[in-house]
């Protein structure tokens, strides 16, 4: 189809690599299922030479995810080419993306290499990378900032050397739309054999024109984009792919292009993305923010109400937003809960199901009405809850008042056999606990970041805590825990944080 724009989804790449959203492999599964769901065209798994827990994500995605093409990144060079290769190969359509920089200032002062080593480097990268794969994409990073008749050469010569996809990113966000869309269509122009390739962007957020250049470059002939969940991704982010997605399809008089994305998958994964990374959307952020398809003013309730495209473009339920919002009650069996999950976009295996199901009925005695976002905070906890609980919260005690020191006492079970106790003193009932915590762990972490919101309406609503914690080598590490008493999704968060330290401090065994 020539008409078609290829979505290379690359959230579990620059979006994970993003300061404080690591995922752990089975988060990173959990999202590629998504993605696989939502049908992107490629998922950019990782950056296997990054680290083991790299590698590994990328592996297990190749040989889980079946629907898309699966990448791994690489720097020209061999020894990340091997990697990426050993990493992707298990997927039934692998792809290298190897990079170098081509702008004067990272070459001179970041690879400390001549124009010509530069080239050099690249077609060698290119030519071992397509030994190895059936698929190559080269990336030119900083490609907007570099001397456009470099650029035209390193790129015939990728082509020459057996790249298929040509990828120009705008990796510090700088250029402008129309700029953005002239350095497409020059390449097009000057590239002799760029017919060759496919031209993909890879634009960043930093003056908030990630989406508007992506446009401008589709505009003017680049046939696949580079983008990411909710816009994550390094510093200001990464193009959105939800926006891109629905521009094209809402705007499809001006594009005249089509994706192949399943866009009511869009809401669900958006959700998925927010609650691993611990990176929560903005109320009026475009197409998936809380408020995006919300009518507050009065003349805009009443123009809804008579006719809905008065002030919508396009519908909740193309998003997949519009679900019912009241899901399931005490008396809700296995199957309607199965089926729920389901539409929300999650295919338990049955062992999860039941899990899942355990902690539903729990819920369920505790709160009348269970509701979209009880269910996604379960199912999401069900994920990261693969980390084995080197420390199990056996008991909590909290004294706390307005005119006393509040002092937390806690049990917490180490590796299934020792019961460890521990009092502390703090600020208040929650730096008390989390003291406590230290105490027993003798880890020595930083929290960097602390919220509980409420998930739903309500007294008896359940709220989700989310903690962020340093360890000493810099680490960041999150945990989040819903529960209907906050102290208590407090503290199970906070030991979900520090299980993570415990099980990246002992090497990686499993496959
Ligand atoms: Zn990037």
């Amino acid at each position: 189809m020539e008409n078609k724009i290829i979505i290379f989804d690359t959230t579990l790449r620059d979006g994970e690599q993003c300061p404080g959203a690591s995922l752990n492999t089975y988060e990173k599964l959990e999202v590629a299922k998504h993605l696989e769901k939502l049908n992107v065209d490629v998922i950019e798994a990782g950056f296997p030479i990054a680290s083991p827990g790299d590698f590994e994500g990328v592996k297990l995605i190749a040989q889980t995810i079946k629907g898309c093409t699966i990448a791994g990144l690489a720097r020209a060079a061999k020894k990340d080419i091997e990697q990426a290769w050993e990493a992707v190969k298990y997927s039934e359509r692998p792809r290298i993306h190897t990079f170098i920089a081509t702008s004067p200032i990272h070459m001179k002062c970041k690879l400390q290499l001549s124009p010509e080593k530069v080239l050099e480097q690249a077609i060698e990268a290119v030519q071992y990378a397509c030994k190895l794969c059936p698929e190559v994409e080269f990336s030119a990073e900083d490609a907007s900032r570099s001397e456009k008749e470099f650029l035209y050469k390193i790129i015939e010569k990728a082509i020459k050397a057996g790249a298929t996809i040509i990828n120009i990113p705008d990796t510090v966000g700088y250029a402008q739309p129309e700029e953005f869309g002239k350095l497409i269509r020059d390449i097009k122009e000057n590239v002799h054999n760029i017919g060759k390739a496919v031209i993909s962007v890879h634009c960043h957020n930093d003056l908030g024109l990630a989406v508007a250049n992506s446009l401008e470059a589709i505009k003017n002939g680049a046939t696949q984009v580079e983008c990411t969940i909710n816009g994550i991704g390094e510093r200001a982010g990464n193009a959105s792919l939800e926006e891109i997605v629905m521009a094209l399809k809402t705007r499809s008089d001006i594009y005249h292009k089509i994706t192949q994305i399943n866009t009511p998958q869009i809401y669900p994964i958006s959700k998925l993305v927010s609650k691993l990374t611990g990176f929560t959307v903005q109320p009026n952020k475009a197409i998936v923010g809380k408020n995006a398809f919300a009518h507050e003013a009065g003349i805009h309730q009443d123009g809804i109400l008579k006719e809905r495209t008065t002030y919508e473009i396009m519908t909740p339920q193309s998003i997949g937003l519009e679900r019912s919002s009241l899901v399931l009650g005490k008396h809700s069996g296995r199957n309607a809960l199965k089926n729920r999950l389901e539409e929300m976009g999650y295919d338990l295996a049955k062992e999860k199901l039941n899990e899942v199901f355990k902690r539903f009925k729990r819920l369920a005695d505790k709160k009348k009405e269970i509701f979209i976002e009880d269910l996604e905070a379960i199912v999401s906890e069900e994920a990261m809850g693969q980390i084995p609980e080197v420390f199990k919260l056996e008991y909590f005690h909290i004294n706390t008042g307005n005119s006393t020191l509040p002092t937390a006492t806690v049990r917490l079970l180490y590796q299934g056999k020792q019961h460890l106790e521990d009092a502390a003193c703090g600020d208040g009932p929650v730096d008390a606990s989390f003291k406590t915590i230290d105490r027993i762990t003798k880890f020595k972490v930083k929290l960097i970041d602390y919220n509980v919101q409420a998930l739903t309406k309500g007294k008896d609503a359940q709220g989700e805590a989310a903690v962020k914690i340093r360890d000493e080598k810099g680490n960041v590490f999150t945990g989040r825990s819903t529960s209907t008493d906050t102290l208590e999704a407090s503290i199970r968060a906070y030991i979900k944080a520090v299980n993570r330290i415990a099980y990246n401090s002992v090497p990686n065994t499993h496959g």
